[in-house]
């Protein structure tokens, strides 16, 4: 066994898991970067004439582009 003092244990025992969140949230970071458009886009259904339409955009509610009623996303 590798003789190792108490120092050296805690410094592994601390930077060993931090090194993995850290190399898990580039992972994500990246992944989220490079995400295809349309899953970014919320798909809303208009309640009023039932027209289904998407926009890129981050809003829970937006207005449908044929009668102008505000409608909830359905999909976000
Ligand atoms: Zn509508």
């Amino acid at each position: 066994m590798i003789p190792m003092s108490l120092g050296a244990i805690l410094v592994l025992l601390v930077s060993v898991p931090l090194l993995i969140t850290s190399v898990l949230a580039l992972h994500y970071n990246f992944r989220e970067i490079h995400r295809p458009s349309r899953e970014k886009e919320n798909i809303y259904k208009c309640t009023e004439c039932d027209h289904v339409y998407a926009f890129a955009r981050t809003r829970p509610m937006d207005r449908c582009p044929r009668c102008n009623h505000l409608n909830d996303a359905v999909r976000t």
